[in-house]
């Protein structure tokens, strides 16, 4: 059976980076992209890194049932992944992986309990903090509350049915890879 993997963890941990580098490595699998009411950052394309869409756009989407999970991220802007996409990719026979917040992964554990569900931790909280101030992309009030959201997101690492610690990113990518490609859940959670 192709298996589905839900990528989730808090922000600045560097999931962006890790399945970046994943599919440098192995092209054939693919990651959803999903839909935001947020800008494009410099450099980003639409289509690629997200679909821009209005609010309004975004709000069609979830009437007529198009997105299989969306949240409102960070207290702001709106995310959501593009049900049939993954339902053709699936459907395919392709690995696929959706990097998206806790409350999105929630919900698609709710409709599709067989996926593969892995949370991103950092080596550390001062790590993390450092990441996000490194990263530079955000002002101090976004960053203030991104960092509370991931205070909270952190605890519900149990939740998911596997952990990976983003320290070395290559070893990192090697375990992502590996979920993503081997058959069947693996036994016990932190496997
Ligand atoms: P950013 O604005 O930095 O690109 O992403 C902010 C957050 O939105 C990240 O934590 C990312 O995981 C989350 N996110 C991206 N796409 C989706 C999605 O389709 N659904 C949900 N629920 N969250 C998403």
């Amino acid at each position: 059976m192709t298996r589905l993997v839900v990528l989730a963890g808090p922000t600045a941990v560097g999931k962006g980076t890790l399945v970046r580098a994943l599919r440098e490595r192995n092209p054939d699998i693919w990651l959803s992209v999903s839909a935001t009411t947020r800008s494009p950052r410099p450099g980003e394309v639409d289509g690629e890194h997200y679909h821009f869409v209005s609010d309004d756009e975004f709000s069609r989407m979830i009437e007529r049932g198009d997105l299989l999970e969306w949240a409102t991220v960070h207290g702001t802007h709106r995310y959501g992944t593009p049900r049939a996409a993954v339902e053709e990719n699936l459907a395919a026979g392709v690995p696929s992986l959706l990097e998206i917040d806790l409350q999105g992964a929630r919900q698609v554990r709710a409709a599709m309990p067989e996926a593969l569900y892995v949370f991103v931790e950092p080596p550390s909280m001062d790590e993390l903090v450092r990441r996000l101030v490194g990263r530079g992309t955000e002002d101090d009030l976004e960053r203030e509350r991104r960092l509370r959201t991931a205070e909270v997101e952190m605890a519900a690492s149990k939740e998911f049915d596997v952990i990976i610690i983003n320290d070395d990113l290559d070893t990192a990518v090697s375990q992502l890879e590996a979920l993503v490609l081997k058959p069947g859940k693996p036994r016990g959670n932190r496997g």
